[in-house]
Order: C-alpha cells, then structure tokens, then sequence
C-alpha cells in the first residue's frame, strides 16, 4: 500500500482516504481552481501506524470509562494519549515514503520514475479527520496545523504530531458527546507547499464600497498580503465587470515596502526598487484571470467571496476564500453631484460611499486632532484607531495611505462617512481651510463646493448588519459596542443586550483623560460625558441588559488626551496600571463611573450592568462592591455586577469571587490568551500562536463556568473570539448563558448557537 496520495488524485469522495479538508482540495482541483501542491499521507497509513506500533490498545485503555465532564482528567488523559504518539516512531518505510514525497514535492517532479533532486520546500502540514466537516459531527478547525515547516525529519514530526491532534481534550470531549467511537475516526495529514509570494492581494466578488454585485475588486501588492490589510502600503487596485470580465478601472499606486519570507521561515520587510514601485503589480491577463477564479468561486459555493490570493513565479494560485460577511443592501436615498464639472484635485479609492463638501483639516500627528471640529474633512497619511472620534465629528475622510480593508475604511464604513483612501498626495496638494468637495461615490476630490442638484438623486447601497432576530436561541446573542452614537445601528442587529461597552472610545471622544478630570477637580464633567454616552446605548437597547466595563485604559494608548503626557512610561502597559487596580488606586476616577450609572439607574435605565475589568483578587470586588454602595446602589441586587474573566488568576479564585457574590462573570478571553499563553496578544510575530482554542484556555472557561453554574452566576463572553462560531460552540456545550459579538457577526453566531443547541437537544434524546 502506498501510504500517500498526490492532491490531483484527490476528488470530493475522498473523506475516506484524505478527510474532509483533503476531500475539498480535491473538488477545487476538479473545478481546475490553482491550489498549491502537495500529498495526503493518507488516514490508512494512521491505521497503519496504530496496528504495527501496537499502540491502539494502550490509547483505549487510557479512554476507558473516562469521565470527560471532568476537566482535569480530561486534560491529563488527552496530554498522555498525545505524548504516546509523539514519541512512538512510525515504522521505517512509512517514513521513507513520507520523506521522499516530500522530496518530489520540492522538486516539483511527481512520477516516482522521475529524477529527484532533493529539495527542501517550505510547506503546511495540516490535519485533516475523516470525520471533519460531516453534517452530523463538525470537528472542525480542532486538529493542529503547522506552517512553515522545512525538513524531510521535520515533516515527518509534524505529521506525527496532526495524529496526536486527533486526541485533544476537546477533540475527545466532542467524540464522546456525539458518541463517535475514538478507534472509528481516522486523520490524514496534509502535506502543502507554501506559496512563496512575489505577488499577493485580495479579491471580493462584490464591490465592498458600495456593494455592487456586478463588480470584483482586485487590490495588489508585492510580497505577501499582511501589509494591505495593515493598510501600510497602497495596493494597486483593479475593478472588474463580473459579468464581461473587463477591466472597468486600473490605478496603480506607489509601494514603497512588502513583506517577503526568508531562508529561516520569517517574514522580512524589504523595500521595493525604486524602479518597480510605481510599476503595475498584475498584469491584464493575471487580473482577468483571478476575476475568472473568483465568479468560478462565487458560482461554486453560491456566495460572494473573500479571497486571498498569491502569485509565485507568475503563477497564481487561490490561499484561501471565505463567504463575505453577512451584509444584507439597505437602500437609502442621497444627493449626488448631477454633472462633474468641477475641477479635480485628488483620486483615491472608494472606501465608504457618498458627497460631502467642507474645509479641509490636515492632520499629521495623532496631536493635531483637535483640529477636527464637526463637519471639517479629516486629511491625514492615514487613520489609527486613537483616531476614532475624530473621525466621527469628521463629514468626510481623505488619507494618502491605506486600501479597502485598512482601518479607516472599516471604521469610515461602519460610520458611514464619506471617504477616499489612498489618494497618495492629499496632505501635501490639499490646505488647511481649503474648501472641496469629496465625491467618494466615485473617489474623486472636487476643488470648491460643487452643487448638488436635489434632481439627480441617486441611489447608494449602504451595508446594513443583517437582522436575524427571529431565530430564537437558549443561549442570549449580545453585541459589543463602542460608539454611542452608532446605538441604534447596532441596536438593528436584534441582539439581546450589549455584553461589553468598552468607555475608553467615550472617553477618548471628549479629549481629556479620566486622570486629569480628577486632577482638575472636574468629577462632574466626566460623569456628565459618560451619561451622555451610555444614555444612547441604554436607550437603544431599552429593557435588555447593558454591561458597561469600568474604564480598562493602559498607560501607552492615550498620551494625545489631555493630562494623557502625564501618563506613567512602563515596561509592558499590557501588564501594567491598568483597569480594577489601578481605578482602586485612583478611587475617584471609579467613583464617577459608578455615579454616572447610578445617575442613569434613577433616571429609569435599570437595565445598565457593571463590569470589572482585569480582575486578579477578591479583595479588588470587595472594594468595589462597597464603593458602589457608597454611591447608592446594592450590588447584585439594584444592578447587575460582574467581573471580567480575563488573567488566569481570576479562573483560579472563581470559587472565592461567587462566593464574595457577583451577578455575572465574561471571559475577555482577548486577554486570557495572552495571559495563559505567554503570548503578547499585538505581536504580529507570534499570532498564528495565539489561539483562544488553546485547550488552557478552554480548560480555564469549563471550569469557570462549571463553578459559576454551583453558585447561579452567570456567564457570558465578550472577547473576540466571541464572535468566532467555534468558540460559540464550545461555549454553548459548556452551558454558557450568553455570548457577545462584534455587530457583524450577530447574525452568524445566532445561526452557530441555534445549531449546536438543537446538536445538544438531539444528543440528550438519543441516550434516553
Ligand atoms: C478582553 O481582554 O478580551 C477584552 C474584551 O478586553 P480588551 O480587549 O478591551 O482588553
Ligand atoms: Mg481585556
């Protein structure tokens, strides 16, 4: 027996031998789509594995009557099978075979009567169950993958450690609750050249800007893809008709830097030659090709994509596609300019559609923005996110850098102003004060305010969160939220309350930080600024709960506040005077959070909850609880307390925390990955590391949870990965009463948590 398999052997009935991530490169090989290369070593050959080691009955037996609702045991037994795997040698010839495909596969020679020249290529080696992606069970995304591997010996150890993924805590967990016998579910390996991109981009088969279905848009850099979604370099950008496949529109910009793999496996950033930076990235025939991959793409799966795409040697090929996130055309009306008759200053890229006319505020610093005032057109080389509230006083936004995905144009999008990225001169050709008039419908700057002809009305599609309400879960789907003044946008999702207000975005809006309000003795001003914000989200999501976070603000993120120079430099503010401890050390700044809410309280809005961010002591609750008190409301009884799970402390002291009484804990797993991993959660470096699904961090909600269940509090979560479908389901399993996520992702975790509730309804009938 052959224990690999070529992928262009593959074909979508290959679950058996390739599992189901091998069986859909297959189909895409079928639709002739250009995936990279590579071999399944296939789920016979881990059969294989098992029965001449001799050591399926040694893993059985450690299973035996395990109890998997108890988390410790679970994770002792899941390590023990994993280790027995790693370091029980696959027998000799297997390991041959292994290494000298891989050979072949650097070689790019795939007859074994071909001449290998041994090569060593960088690849991914990825686990693939052979029960994966069936209707019935979906175990995916919980089998390890390993990038950048280089080294027959070390595919051979990355092969052997996708085995030992298969016996995971959760992994097990998920097979006993769906009664799936552990010796009947096999893996594959999957063994993937990684492109080595000269070329990469994205691709949307809908127009994101303005949401036109007819149209694709290419973005294109050098070297790989990170830095357009950094919005560090300005891609070039292609629009496409999808239908004929002409090139509607071709704007190349200038792309000083990429980003380009080294001999050692490690993302190196190097300058472009002069010569190639204002030279087009793809040429016609690449653009109309990946058009023609992505409506193929698009027809095959029935959905607009995302795509990421790289070309190696002018050759391209499909990353990875994905569904463009669930925006369903709202329709509004706005005036459009009748004719274009007016000069033209600037062109840029449409990052969020629309007219507007004002002076021109040049921002070049962070510093400078008190300089926007309500309705002045932000100009800046490009937006960061201490940038936001500037942002929304601005009527339109114009920065040199930046493409479709960058930060401005999320946020601009989400806001729905007017703005052009990437116009590439704007803060040198335009001046402060200067009037113009921003047609970002078209990415056109106009000198001077161009009429608006009430006639020629036009109408633009703006992207709109999609309501699902009606799907009705046990589980409450929450939504987090940041701008007041986008409350009843996000409201429109239909979530059941707001699982996290972060402050800090409220607080950045008025330009004074909460340490110098109480330095100038102007208490009463923070209150007030704090009541207005949190009046409109309360309103918003009048009768559901709303958890306001105490303010959570490290020492390096807001030095452009006013009072924000005196901040204290240190080492890691990641770690540092931040949250509960340091709103103890300075009580007055937490004093006038509680007041604005117990102000709120009296007002009528009983539904607003307090948070504790950063939790590591009870004595931190107790301090607080009795602060509140001060203020006027009883903890858990007049309003809803909770603290945030988010340092592996607070998992280790839950007990003590229930019992010093909460209404509610949420797992701000953001910060819990990183405190459990030993992973800086911003190091760009080590972020295909960090993985909330890291059975630690899973390990520390179970047991969370399974205590708060003992003493009736509740829990929910609102870090991101609230808004991943896997950790919903996991969370769901584990009995969590809600999740919080991103406005965007309502829609999908409501659908996610629908499913795994019915998977869970199902299962308990099936062992009555
Ligand atoms: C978290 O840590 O998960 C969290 C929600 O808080 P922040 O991201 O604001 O640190
Ligand atoms: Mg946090």
């Amino acid at each position: 027996m052959s224990y690999v398999v070529w992928f262009k052997e593959l074909r979508k009935d290959s679950i058996p031998t390739a599992g189901g991530k091998g069986a859909n490169i297959g189909e895409m090989l079928t639709l002739h789509l250009p995936v990279p290369n590579g071999f399944a070593v296939t789920a016979q050959t881990y059969g294989e594995y098992l029965e001449k080691t001799k050591i399926q009955p040694k893993i059985l037996k450690l299973l035996e009557n395990l109890n998997v609702e108890d988390t410790d045991k679970l994770q002792s037994v899941a390590q023990k099978i994993q280790d027995l795997i790693v370091s029980t040698p696959m027998p000799q010839n297997m390991v041959e075979e292994i290494m000298y495909t891989y050979e072949m596969l650097g070689s790019e020679k795939q007859k074994a009567s071909d001449l290998v020249e041994p090569k060593e290529v960088f690849v991914a080696v990825r686990s693939s169950a052979t029960a994966e992606d069936l209707p019935e069970a979906s175990f995916a995304g919980q089998q390890a993958t390993f990038l950048n591997v280089k080294g027959k010996e070390n595919v051979v150890t990355a092969v052997l450690a996708c085995w030992a993924s298969l016996f995971t805590a959760r992994a097990i967990y998920y097979r006993v609750k769906n009664n799936f016998d552990h010796s009947k579910v096999l893996i594959s390996a999957l063994v993937q050249k990684m492109v080595n991109a000269e070329k990469s981009g994205i691709m949307f088969t809908v127009n994101p800007s303005t949401n036109h279905a007819d149209e694709i848009v290419i973005e294109a850099i050098y070297g790989l893809g990170e830095l357009i979604v950094g919005g560090e370099v300005n891609p070039d950008f292609y629009l496409v008709d999808k239908k004929t496949r002409d090139i509607k529109k071709i704007e190349v910009r200038k792309k000083d830097y990429g980003l380009f793999r080294n001999d050692k496996g490690e993302n190196e950033k190097k300058l472009i030659p002069k010569d190639k930076q204002e030279r087009q990235v793809l040429n016609e025939k690449q653009i109309k090709e990946l058009a023609r991959l992505g409506k193929k793409l698009e027809d095959h799966y029935g959905k607009p994509q995302d795509i990421e795409w790289a070309v190696e040697k002018e050759e391209v090929f499909i990353v990875q596609t994905r569904a463009v996130t669930t925006f369903k055309a709202h329709t509004i009306e706005r005036p459009d300019i009748a004719d274009e008759t007016g000069k033209i200053l600037l062109k840029g890229e449409t990052a969020s559609a629309g007219v507007y006319a004002g002076p021109v505020r040049i921002v070049h610093d962070p510093s400078e923005l008190h300089k926007i005032q309500k309705g002045d057109i932000l100009v800046t080389p490009m937006t960061t996110p201490d940038m936001v509230p500037a942002m929304q006083r601005a009527g339109a936004i114009v920065t040199n850098e930046g493409g479709m995905t960058c930060h401005a144009a999320i946020v601009s999008r989400e806001m729905g102003t007017p703005c052009i990225v990437g116009t590439q001169h704007a803060t040198d050709l335009l001046k402060d004060g200067e009037i113009i008039t921003v047609h970002a419908t078209r990415g056109i700057v106009y000198e001077g305010k161009i009429e608006i002809a009430a006639t020629a009305e036009q109408k633009i599609e703006e992207a709109l969160p999609q309501s699902g309400a009606d799907l009705v879960t046990a589980t409450e789907i929450k939504v987090i939220m940041d701008l007041p003044d986008f409350a009843s946008k996000t409201a429109a999702t239909g979530a059941d309350g707001v699982g996290l207000v972060r402050l800090e975005i409220m607080i950045a809006n008025g330009s004074i930080h909460p340490a110098e309000y109480v330095r100038q003795k102007r208490e009463e001003d923070y209150v007030h600024l704090l009541k207005e914000g949190i009046r409109k989200i309360a309103k918003a999501f009048v009768h559901k709960p709303v958890w306001i976070r105490c303010s959570d603000m490290r020492s390096d993120e807001y030095r452009n506040l006013q009072g924000g120079d005196k901040e204290p430099h240190e080492t890691d503010p990641m770690i540092g005077w931040h949250g509960i401890r340091r709103l103890l050390d300075e009580p007055k700044i937490l004093r006038a959070e509680f007041q604005a809410v117990k102000e709120l309280h009296d007002e009528g809005f009983d539904n607003i909850g307090i948070m504790l961010p950063f939790i590591i002591r009870t004595e931190e609750l107790k301090k607080a609880k009795e602060m509140m008190r001060e203020v006027g409301l009883e903890p858990c009884k007049e309003i809803d307390f909770g603290i945030m799970v988010e340092t592996p402390a607070a998992c280790w002291i839950i007990e003590d925390i229930c019992k010093e009484g909460i209404s509610f804990v949420s797992f701000g797993t953001n910060d819990l990955t990183q405190l459990t991993l030993g992973i800086d959660r911003n190091n760009e470096r080590l972020a295909h590391l960090f993985s909330e699904m890291h059975p630690a961090v899973l390990g520390e909600i179970a047991k969370v949870i399974q205590t708060c269940k003992k003493y009736k509090v509740k829990t929910s979560i609102c870090g991101q990965a609230g808004s991943k479908p896997e950790m919903a389901e996991f969370l769901v399993r584990q009995g969590v009463d809600s999740i919080s996520a991103n406005a965007d992702a309502v829609e999908q975790i409501r659908h996610t948590v629908a499913k795994a509730e019915k998977k869970l309804l199902l299962d308990a009938e099936r062992k009555r």
